[in-house]
């Protein structure tokens, strides 16, 4: 549905400067920024900025007065294409002025995804709410107007096989078709196959707007999540491995050469590493995988230790960060960030970021049991942004609480749309991690990282050396 609007900005020195141009209220509601909805009008009209279009297009002392016509698709001659808003002065038609402005963040969604659930319990943690409260929360903050909301896809067969086996594609295509069931971490009912085809299809459709320069960014708000799904195998609520489906996409379709993945969920990656390993021992693929997790030996999948760093050979594309006594704070995943990511991000210089974006280890969490704090996740899309030229997708994975989750989002989403990210809380936890420093606990597993991969990336051989001359310092001023 699509309504125009004939608009005219005049000069107040004169009717000859009158500056018609249209006002265009399309589908998708991308809108040139000053073009910003009215709260005090109806939900489809929109008001003009003045003072924005004036330094805009170098125009002085316009003011706007609305026609209320019909708007035609000629002006002067020039045939104006539809869905694409133009300044038209005298005989001059701008070129579409949406190509001039900075590009909106995109964001997938397909409430399909809720039908898929647990038919034993209401109450299992990767439930449909989850998505309905993120898509509240995203509605209230306005985002579903401002950002570019991406057709929604199942992903298809070629897709989904790049990484998967036959057997795992063909085995969760037959779910719909069995009797619904519930058994410990899978459960599956008639809509599961339909949904796991759903996640991996929006998000890969969020990238190619991404990678066709229609977006600059987004987030996938999808479900079931999939960083446990492994080459031949559904587990941890997940079926297929939407990042690594997206990776995989993007180097065989859109011909980029290399993909970085940055999972911060809670839980260990263990299928998108295994995938990666297995994909990276080919020539022409390169995908660089950091997990961020909690690991003990109990606390699923009990995987994910820093010496796992390829199945094969040893390229040092798998970088994990594991916090091994469960309690991290805000301070250990900045300074991992800071100082293992994005310089080791930054050396293998990626053509698009994706983020397995798991907010099950923020605070109050049903799974985590960690403290992070909302706002640490918009800290971290920060600087995600600096790689591969802002080129950057977060596909939802777990996250349990269903308000936090939704609260990470937004700070993710109001990072993504360029807002800066909102001021940490100082003390987050009795264990007295802060925003700015790591726990002394963990510095010894910072340390083992740099050793690790110090004969991979010339940043962590200098991180380890600084550390190691600390350290010799430290001990001189202790004697
Ligand atoms: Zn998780």
């Amino acid at each position: 549905m699509e309504k125009e609007k004939q608009c005219f900005l005049k000069s107040s020195h004169g009717s000859q400067d009158q500056i018609p141009f249209k006002l265009v209220e399309v589908a998708q509601k991308k809108m040139p920024s000053f073009m910003k909805k009215n709260a005090a009008q109806q939900a489809l009209q929109y008001k003009v900025d003045v003072e924005e279009v004036s330094k805009k297009f170098n125009v002085k002392d316009v003011y706007f007065e609305e026609e209320g016509t019909t708007g035609s698709t000629i002006i002067n001659g020039n045939i104006l294409e539809p869905g694409k808003v133009y300044v038209v002065c005298g005989t001059k038609v701008s070129a579409p002025i949406l190509a001039g402005y900075p590009k909106c963040t995109g964001i997938a969604y397909d409430e399909r995804m809720q039908l898929h659930q647990d038919p034993k319990s209401a109450r299992n943690p990767e439930r449909p709410e989850r998505l309905r409260e993120i898509w509240q929360f995203i509605r209230d903050a306005g985002y579903d107007d401002t950002c570019l909301k991406v057709d929604s896809r199942e992903a298809t067969d070629e897709e989904v096989l790049l990484v998967h086996t036959d057997e795992s594609l063909s085995r969760v295509k037959g779910l719909s078709s069995l009797e619904p069931s519930s058994e410990g971490d899978i459960y599956h009912n008639n809509h599961t196959s339909e949904a796991a085809l759903l996640s991996a299809g929006n998000l890969i459709s969020l990238m190619e707007k991404v990678i066709d320069g229609t977006v600059d960014n987004g987030f996938a708000v999808i479900r079931p999540p999939g960083h446990h799904a492994d080459t031949n195998g559904c587990s941890g609520f997940c079926f297929f491995n939407n990042v690594a489906i997206a990776a995989r996409v993007a180097q065989k379709k859109h011909n980029l050469k290399k993909v970085v993945i940055v999972d911060w969920d809670v839980h260990h990656g263990n299928g998108t590493q295994e995938i990666v390993s297995k994909l990276n021992l080919d020539k022409d693929c390169s995908i660089l995988f950091f997990s961020l997790h909690r690991t003990y030996s109990n606390f699923y999948p009990r995987t994910g230790f820093v010496n796992e760093i390829s199945v094969k050979d040893s390229s040092g594309l798998i970088v994990n960060i594991p916090f091994e006594d469960g309690a991290y704070g805000d301070g250990d995943v900045l300074f991992a960030f800071r100082n293992i990511v994005m310089p080791i991000a930054t050396e293998y210089g990626p053509d698009l970021v994706l983020v397995s974006a798991g907010f099950d280890a923020v605070c109050g969490d049903l799974l985590g049991g960690v403290n992070l704090s909302p706002q640490v996740y918009g800290h971290l899309t920060n600087m995600l942004r600096c790689l591969a030229g802002g080129k950057l997708i977060l596909a939802l994975e777990g996250g349990y609480n269903l308000r936090q989750t939704a609260k990470c989002v937004l700070e993710c989403l109001n990072v993504l749309t360029g807002k800066s990210p909102s001021t940490l809380p100082n003390v987050i936890n009795e264990k007295k991690n802060t925003h700015w420093a790591p726990s002394e606990s963990h510095l010894k597993m910072f340390k083992e990282v740099f050793s690790t991969h110090a004969s991979f990336w010339d940043s962590m051989k200098t991180m380890q050396s600084f550390f190691i001359s600390c350290e010799e310092k430290m001990d001189v001023s202790s004697e």
